[in-house]
């Protein structure tokens, strides 16, 4: 029987995948960061604190939709999309001073199968993260179980070279079963993350922020803060990649 060391096992570790860059590592350079969601709206009220810190430190962040919030695909033509949506998303990440980029799937009939597979990977490929994040897959949204699913594969199929991590969004009706492994304090980002959210007027904003809002409140409690956004770290996550 032969007894393997730690040193060597973490050896085997680094070896097998490469650490991502965190923060503290990447001081003076900048990270890329994509955040990926079912539909415009979906990162903002994830992540919008915390992409706000983000870029504040001078950072690059891709919001990644997976539709343009376009209703009645196939019929339609998918790449032309919603154009209140769009304009919506727009002014969302000029907010956040982030990029829209949208993966042209239909609104609520989002495709698993092998091409989309590697279509979502060859597109999170071309953006090369350092920190990758999306939905909860036990979620009540098909198209937020979808995205979570092609953006787990993607991560997997390009080696988990970098940070990846799960967020939660309207708690109860879509996000269920969700217990944060980390926390980020957005007390200071939340009036932009509220303004992004806002930006959304087509999708009832005061609705879904009073719900969103007590569960940034409730992680707060959690972790010591006003409020605060929770992830869900993967266990073999290089790195941390957390503002
Ligand atoms: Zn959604």
């Amino acid at each position: 029987m032969s007894f393997i060391s730690r040193r060597k096992l973490l050896a085997g570790v680094s070896a097998a995948v490469p650490a991502a860059r965190t923060l503290a590592q990447s001081s003076g350079s900048k990270l890329k960061i994509v955040v990926t969601g079912g539909h415009p709206g979906d990162p903002e009220y994830g992540c919008g604190g915390t992409i706000a810190r983000y870029t504040d430190l001078g950072h690059e962040v891709v919001l990644l939709y997976l539709n343009r919030g376009e209703k009645g695909c196939p019929e339609k033509d998918p790449s032309a999309g919603s154009a209140v949506r769009v304009a919506e998303a727009s002014k969302a990440c000029e907010i956040l001073k982030a990029r829209p980029v949208f993966a042209g799937q239909c609104d609520g009939n989002a495709i698993v199968d092998l091409a989309h597979y590697d279509e979502f990977r060859r597109l999170l490929e071309a953006e090369k993260p350092d920190v990758l994040f999306t939905h909860w897959p036990i979620d009540g949204h098909p198209d937020h179980r979808a995205i979570s699913t092609l953006a787990y594969d993607a991560w997997l199929r390009l080696g988990k070279r970098f940070s990846f991590y799960y967020y939660e969004v309207s708690n109860g009706e879509d996000t269920l079963m969700f217990s944060p492994t980390d926390y980020v304090d957005i007390s200071a980002t939340e009036p932009r993350k509220r303004a992004a959210c806002y930006a959304h007027a087509s999708q009832t904003p005061d609705k879904f922020y009073a719900l969103q809002s007590q569960v940034t409140r409730y992680r707060g409690l959690e972790s010591g803060y006003a409020q605060a956004e929770g992830f869900i770290r993967h266990a073999q996550s290089p790195g941390h990649g957390l503002p």
